[in-house]
């Protein structure tokens, strides 16, 4: 067997083609999609604690703006690499086509491990990568939000130190803000959220019962923990979590209400009392119903697939299950719920936010939790019924959908 491609720019090209050619488009829409159409490198000098400077590389990605202008988070993190955040640019673009948010996609990047930065140093690198960025960013450019080890707080340094550059009051230019400076209520939850409602639905169509249903969670973060807490509410079982620090493994279930609470301090599920300790491996070998995947890409590769058990696979993360393994869960009768569907809750409350900012006038939480559901909603149902139409799996009608959304506003705009 050939050594399996892990590259996740060219996993996303090929998925981009294979969709392309399955809707009979010209090869100038792929020549189009299969790259950013601008995307950046920068140096953001740092000065350090100790007084040195110290530069950090960022990036930032925007795939195509035919929908709207670009949008997606900014990660901290020290594997981003200038290609992954290219790949995750290009995610974005098919996650709002797939809800049918009036953006395109972008996503930036600092590779940087922030657990070994003062919060000051946070502080000051996340206002010199938004000084770097310049006007590349903009309320009807690009609007940039939290992802891996960014939070509303440096979201509201970011939105500062743009303020400051332009001289007035610009809160559409960031999403994910904490609520008193123009987030939106919800904004924090709505990525687990979304997680849950998606899960929701799929069990509905596929007859599982998802009172008592078996979910393991893959990254207790903020997306896995949320995911966890809300299908916990809707009568679920959560048997497992597992986050950086280790796992926290129960058949009996884990109370995900008291996980969350209890977390917190340790930062860590390890060690809740009440359960026994469980490795990835052995958590995504668990006979569940579902599995989340809430960490990071190439989770699930042709390494580790066989180990899945569980009936339906949902990706609360980018890119947990790699093309080639996905195939191969698929034929085994596995449903993955895609990425591009699954975990879109965060930027659709992000489209709200934005909505929100532009108008000056703000909604209450049940409103935005209702426009929520019927949006993930509404995508899910038109993703399986487009995967029974075209006798494909999940995520290809997940591409087939988005793509043809933005080919279609492509095409009215001259570009093919
Ligand atoms: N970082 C999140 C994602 O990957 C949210 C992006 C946003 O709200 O713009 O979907």
């Amino acid at each position: 067997m050939s050594k399996e491609n892990l590259n996740v720019f060219e996993q996303v090209q090929a998925q981009i083609k294979e969709a392309c050619d399955i809707l009979g488009l010209d090869n100038s829409y792929y020549e189009i999609l299969k790259t950013p159409e601008r995307a950046m490198e920068v140096g953001v000098p740092v000065r350090m604690d100790d007084g040195t400077v110290k530069t950090f590389i960022g990036y930032r990605s925007q795939h195509n703006t035919a929908n709207g202008p670009a949008k997606g988070g900014i990660r901290f993190h020290p594997d981003v690499t200038f290609d992954e955040v290219k790949t995750l640019s290009m995610w974005m673009t098919f996650k709002c086509a797939v809800i049918g948010l009036p953006y395109g996609g972008g996503k930036g990047g600092i590779t940087v491990d922030p657990t070994k930065l003062s919060k000051g140093e946070i502080e000051r690198l996340a206002r010199g990568f938004v000084r770097k960025l310049g006007d590349f960013i903009g309320p009807a450019v690009d609007i940039p939000a939290p992802d891996i080890n960014t939070n509303p707080q440096i979201m509201a340094w970011m939105v500062d130190e743009y303020n400051t550059m332009k001289g007035f009051n610009n809160p559409g230019v960031i999403t994910g803000k904490p609520v008193l400076i123009g987030g939106s209520l919800g904004r924090t939850e709505a990525t687990g959220r979304g997680v849950a409602l998606t899960v929701r639905e799929a069990c509905r169509a596929m007859n599982i019962d998802l009172k008592g249903a078996k979910v393991a969670v893959h990254g207790y973060g903020n997306v896995g923990s949320f995911a966890g807490l809300y299908l916990h509410n809707l009568g679920a079982k959560v048997v497992a979590a597992l986050d950086l620090g280790g796992g926290a493994y129960n058949p009996a279930g884990l109370d995900a209400v008291e996980l969350m609470e209890d977390s917190k301090p340790t930062r860590t599920v390890y060690g809740f009392p009440g359960s026994q300790s469980i490795t990835a491996d052995e958590l995504f070998a668990l006979d569940v119903d579902v599995l989340v995947l809430a960490a990071l890409e190439n989770t699930i590769t042709m390494e580790n697939q066989h180990l899945v058990k569980a009936r339906l696979v949902a990706e609360g993360a980018n890119g947990p299950v790699t093309t080639e393994a996905g195939k191969k869960l698929f034929e085994r009768g596995i449903v993955i719920l895609p990425d591009i569907l699954c975990s879109a809750g965060g930027v659709t409350v992000s489209y709200f936010e934005w909505v929100q900012n532009l108008m000056n006038y703000y909604w209450p939480e049940q409103e935005v939790n209702e426009k929520l559901e019927r949006n993930m909603v509404n995508a899910f149902n038109n993703l399986w019924k487009m995967a029974a139409d075209k006798k494909v799996d999940m995520r290809t009608a997940a591409y087939l959908v988005a793509i043809r959304r933005v080919a279609d506003a492509m095409k009215l705009y001259g570009w093919v």
